[in-house]
């Protein structure tokens, strides 16, 4: 079987959903592969490298796609791709489907079977295709580089014949992925960490990093996890409880990481415009849920936004695309992983479709949106 890997055509996106690393092990499980020329430059893969794992390079989209039985991209196809596609051919990326509806319906119309990698379960024998988790963890350390870049003060106690620094005091909000790695990289580069999140378990895993928690702790919070191990919607009551106690603590916060998402709905508004207007001036908040519309209020996706009192708000759009030679050769890794369950126990491509992480993944085939949760 055939995968093409195609330039991603969506502005901003620098990623590419194969590296020459995976191709030659791609190439080894028996497919073959086709490189769109300059898939891989903004990521620092050059066509040449994709040449000498033993992909075939592609002119152009057309020529990518002619004999593609799959494609592989970071996002969505676009119009161009979709028209280019063989019908029936297998599409893996991450499609978004809540969001993407017209895009989701392109696909189905032109016959592909597409799978939405963000739908790949969280079991055990699927954690190496877990693209949420590996670009979250990535998207998680950037937030934190991007803050301190945009922060005009040092994040580590400094002790100078001129006198001492402070450490910057950093809270994290939203202990997911995302948020762990967050807090890991702030006490790197020496801040005083603190976290909070609405699920009683992640309370250890800030402690273990050696970062302070701090939460409503009723009964609502020891319930707030579902079964599979993600945030329930809290009730307004406890949004206000919560609201009040980080009050105090934003206002003697030198930077703000926001994390918190809840699969399937917009994210939850956790700073609002006054505790923005508490910080001190030179202040950063760094809002990671800004493409599910944003924690922060008064935050904008791809902007920086100062307030009136000198406060940063940073929405920065797809932040894994900003370390995106390491975003690629993990998502790829991902990728691979998946590929593996298109071949049977003989090593040939025949996808079974029952099986537990295609069924899950899954969103169009033979013309239909087939995802439950997608059928409108
Ligand atoms: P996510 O991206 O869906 O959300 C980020 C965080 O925001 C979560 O920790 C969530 O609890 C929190 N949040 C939601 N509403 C909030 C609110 N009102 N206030 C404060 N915080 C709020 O989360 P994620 O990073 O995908 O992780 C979700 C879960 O999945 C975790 O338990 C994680 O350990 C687990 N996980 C499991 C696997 C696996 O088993 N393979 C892999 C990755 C993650």
């Amino acid at each position: 079987a055939v995968i093409a890997v195609t330039k991603e055509r969506r502005a901003g996106e620098t990623r590419v959903a194969a590296v020459p690393e995976t191709v030659k092990k791609l190439i080894a499980a028996g497919f073959a592969v086709t490189v769109e020329a300059g898939a891989g430059s903004a990521a620092s893969y050059p066509d040449a490298d994709y040449a000498a794992a033993g992909a075939t390079i592609a002119k152009t989209l057309k020529d990518a796609l002619a004999k593609a039985d799959i494609l592989f991209k970071v996002r969505a196809p676009e119009a161009d791709e979709i028209a280019a596609l063989p019908k029936g051919a297998i599409v893996a990326a991450v499609l978004n489907p809540y969001q993407d509806k017209a895009q989701l319906e392109a696909l189905a119309k032109a016959g592909a079977t597409a799978f939405a990698m963000e739908f790949v379960p969280r079991i055990t024998r699927a954690q190496v295709m877990d693209v949420l988790s590996s670009q979250a963890n990535l998207a998680g350390y950037r937030a934190v580089i991007e803050g301190a870049e945009a922060y005009g003060r040092a994040m580590p106690m400094m002790m100078t014949a001129a006198g001492t620094i402070a450490a910057a005091k950093v809270f994290v909000m939203g202990v997911g992925v995302a948020g762990l790695q967050a807090i890991a990289t702030a006490r790197r580069l020496g801040a005083v960490v603190t976290a909070t999140d609405v699920r009683p378990a992640t309370k250890e895993q800030v402690e273990s990093l050696g970062a302070k928690f701090l939460a409503v702790e009723d009964e609502e919070f020891k319930n707030a996890q579902t079964a599979g191990g993600y945030a329930k919607e809290m009730s307004a009551e406890y949004q206000a409880k919560q609201a009040e106690l980080v009050s105090s603590h934003i206002a003697k916060q030198d930077m703000v990481i926001t994390t918190a998402l809840i699969p399937g709905r917009p994210a939850p508004k956790l700073v609002s415009a006054a505790q923005v207007a508490s910080m001190k001036p030179g202040s950063v908040i760094v809002d990671l849920a800004i493409e599910q519309g944003g924690n922060v209020e008064g935050a904008k996706l791809g902007e920086v936004a100062v307030t009136q009192n000198g406060v940063k708000i940073l929405g920065v759009a797809n932040l894994p695309g900003r370390i995106a030679a390491d975003a690629s050769a993990l998502y790829a890794r991902n990728l691979f992983a998946f590929a593996g369950l298109f071949l049977n126990k003989e090593g040939q491509f025949a996808p079974d479709y029952e099986d537990e992480i295609l069924k899950a993944a899954l969103v169009t085939q033979g013309g239909a949106v087939v995802h439950p949760q997608l059928k409108s």
